[in-house]
């Protein structure tokens, strides 16, 4: 018997609660729990870590609140296109999609892409095709639509002051208005496997078939039994160029470094010294586990067999 372990996000970012109503709190806190509940429950029978992590970000997709599925941000053009990844630790077997549309669950295809596409990486039309090839669930745009994120994008489609634009007061505007939020989840299962998956709509009003840091493998979503399963979130470019989840996993590797250490290593150092603001959850195959940020604040939840079960938003 392992230490099953299942870690969730919801994005991190500029969340403060001073921007938030107690109705909102309780919804985001309810949403998490419900989420960790769900990714737990596979555990706790038995299954798979990769079974787990899909369970629980598949429940936040479906959830309008987070930027992934349902509730996705919009791009340039005004549609959703969305990108996922998850990975398996026992055998770094791994499967991605980018810039999809139309389907109800990213995580789900990413999941098939893994087992049945013979390739790592699908994007675009061609995710689609092998979507429904697969008879994985699609759904009509009225479905990704929400209020919220399309005021959010109204706010922003007629200018060029769109995600990309690295200035500092520019990303801590982007990050007040939330357009991170992606989801992930890590998990540890009884026989001390473990997963991670991600899953996002990425930044509002991103164009030229934009892709961030959350389906690239080693960047945003990376396990590997021999070291740490990790999901990110956070302004992906710079997630990208420190291939931030990989170097989490090398740092245990080669410097023997603990999950922790590692950890605050890459999130409070690395990233941060190349403006990377976000942040990054972790388990390691004895169930150890992490949720660390640089910024104000992350939606996170963890739940194990030694009792603790805890969601939160604000930093310590
Ligand atoms: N990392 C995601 C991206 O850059 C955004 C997020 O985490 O919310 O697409």
């Amino acid at each position: 018997m392992s230490n099953i372990t299942i870690c969730i996000h919801g994005g991190a970012g500029t969340i403060l609660k001073e921007d938030m109503t107690p109705e909102l709190e309780k919804a985001y806190l309810d949403a998490l729990q419900t989420a960790l509940n769900a990714g737990y429950a596979v555990l706790e029978e038995g299954g798979t870590a990769v079974n787990a992590v899909k369970a629980a970000v598949v429940v936040l997709e479906d959830n309008v609140l987070f930027n992934a599925g349902k509730g996705s941000v919009f791009t340039k053009k005004g549609v959703q296109e969305m990108d996922a990844a998850i990975m398996s630790g026992i055998d770094l077997e791994a499967g991605a999609v980018s810039g999809v549309r139309s389907v109800r669950n990213p995580v789900v295809l990413a999941n098939e892409v893994m087992l049945h596409s013979n390739h790592v990486f699908l994007s675009g039309k061609g995710a689609n095709d092998f979507a429904i090839k697969q008879g994985i669930k699609l759904e009509p745009d009225e479905y990704f639509f929400s209020q919220f994120r399309y005021d959010q994008w109204k706010s922003l489609r007629d200018s060029d002051n769109y995600s990309l634009d690295h200035t500092h007061h520019h990303l801590d505007e982007l990050m007040r208005d939330k357009k991170f939020g992606t989801v992930g989840a890590v998990a540890c299962d009884v026989n001390g496997n473990i997963a991670a998956a991600t899953s996002t709509g990425g930044m509002t009003n991103k164009k030229y078939g934009r892709i961030g840091d959350s389906p690239v493998i080693g960047a945003g979503t990376y396990a590997n039994n021999q070291t740490c399963a990790i999901s990110c979130t956070g302004h992906g470019e710079p997630f990208i160029k420190a291939v931030a989840a990989h170097t989490v996993s090398c740092l245990m590797e080669y410097k023997g470094m603990t999950l922790q250490d590692a950890m605050e290593e890459t999130v409070m150092h690395k990233l941060k010294n190349m403006d990377g603001e976000g942040g990054m959850i972790g388990v390691d195959v004895q169930g150890n586990f992490s949720m660390l940020f640089n910024s104000a604040g992350m939606y996170r939840g963890v739940k194990n067999d030694k009792g603790i079960n805890e969601v939160a938003i604000y930093g310590k």
